[in-house]
């Protein structure tokens, strides 16, 4: 399998491939950079329908943490690792493990976490194997009710990301009234209504389980609406925070809000629908750089966590899109590109 020609090969700095004959451990670590400090990234376990599949969706997932990770101001490079299985059948204690010893063999370059498929209790028994794990709460944080579940921080900085936004779009400050539509209502999406609910915004929201919508109902008086329509409702902001790809051929031309801007990741179908959004005068808020909540708290997650300080960093969110849509509108260039522009010029310089 070609590593340095394939097309999503972007000057990784490496890529590591593991078999553990034990264990049946088929995973692959990819380090795209570590210019600014060590790789962090999730590990993914997914059933991959081939190897080739796998390494596609770990270059380019190990990219965009390299991304992330410079706009959200941390000294961290980008990272990931993928293992070749379906969670649900394939995973064992003992795979979880050799899984571990592959992340220690990289000497700390490369630092785990959860992602799809993996989950806290994964965390744990990794980091028998290895110190290299992110996010893992301490017993000082688990006393203080906190898991390690990034989830809050995300909707938070989402929050933070929406009221910059409206601040570039409606020239204000305050969220009263604010028709707000929420496609996904699940741990992060469920937060961020309680936030916008709590300012003042009237919400519309939608998701495959039931019971989170009638929660969100209940709780935040928020209109349910069908999947299907979420995406096309005459409303202020639309957030996306259940799947990717949501910003398509199909959708664009349908969406009527004048901000696009949640949580879900990869929420541009290809690369061109941002300049279908700056086309329609939508202002998208670039996904990585609103989401990155997860990674803020990751980074600071440990003995000496402190709430406050993890506030004001996610509060630096607001100013990063700041100024990503004032450079947009003076270049009239497209948001996401400015975003990778700017990125590009931490993680390169
Ligand atoms: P989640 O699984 O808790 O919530 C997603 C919700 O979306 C679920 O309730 C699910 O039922 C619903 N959903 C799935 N498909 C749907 C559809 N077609 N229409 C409507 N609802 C649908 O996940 P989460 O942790 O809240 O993450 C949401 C998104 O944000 C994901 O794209 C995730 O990758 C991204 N993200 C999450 C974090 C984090 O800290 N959790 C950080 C960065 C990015």
């Amino acid at each position: 399998m070609s590593v340095f020609s394939h097309p999503e090969y972007d000057a990784h700095e490496e890529v590591a491939f593991r078999y553990d004959r034990a264990s049946g451990l088929k995973a692959i670590i990819a380090v795209h950079n570590t210019r600014l400090g060590d790789a962090l990234g999730g590990c993914r376990m997914w059933p991959y329908a081939s190897d080739a599949d796998a390494l596609t969706d770990v270059l380019r997932l190990s990219r965009g943490m390299t991304y992330k990770a410079a706009l959200a101001g941390l000294p961290q490079g980008g990272g990931k690792s993928v293992i070749i299985g379906d969670p649900r059948h394939d995973k064992t204690p003992a795979l979880i493990q050799a899984m571990g010893r592959f992340v220690d063999s990289l000497g700390g370059r490369y630092i785990v976490a959860e992602d799809s498929g993996t989950n806290v209790e994964d965390m744990r028994l990794m980091a028998g194997q290895t110190r290299h794990v992110g996010g893992l709460a301490d017993e000082k944080s688990l006393a203080a009710g906190r898991s390690g579940d990034p989830s809050p921080a995300t909707a938070m900085g989402v929050f933070i990301g929406i009221k910059a936004a409206v601040h570039a779009v409606f020239g204000r400050d305050d969220l009263k009234g604010l028709r707000v539509a929420i496609q996904g209502v699940g741990n992060v999406g469920g937060r961020l209504a309680g936030h916008l609910a709590a300012a003042g915004a009237e919400l519309w929201v939608t998701d495959l389980h039931q019971p989170a919508v009638e929660r969100c109902v209940r709780e935040f008086g928020a209109h349910a609406v069908p999947m299907e329509q979420v995406h096309a409702l005459d409303v202020d902001v639309f957030a996306p925070c259940a799947m990717g790809a949501v910003l398509n051929d199909k959708t664009i031309p349908q969406l009527k809000a004048r901000i696009v801007a949640g949580a879900a990741n990869n929420q541009l179908a290809r690369p061109k629908h941002d300049y279908a959004l700056l086309e329609r005068n939508i202002l998208y808020a670039p996904d990585y750089v609103i989401n990155a909540g997860g990674i803020i708290d990751i980074f600071y997650e440990g003995p000496a966590y402190d709430e406050a300080t993890v506030q004001q960093h996610l509060l630096r969110i607001g100013d990063t899109l700041g100024r990503i849509f004032e450079h947009s509108a003076r270049e009239n260039r497209p948001t996401g590109e400015i975003a990778d522009r700017m990125a590009e010029a931490v993680f390169r310089s």
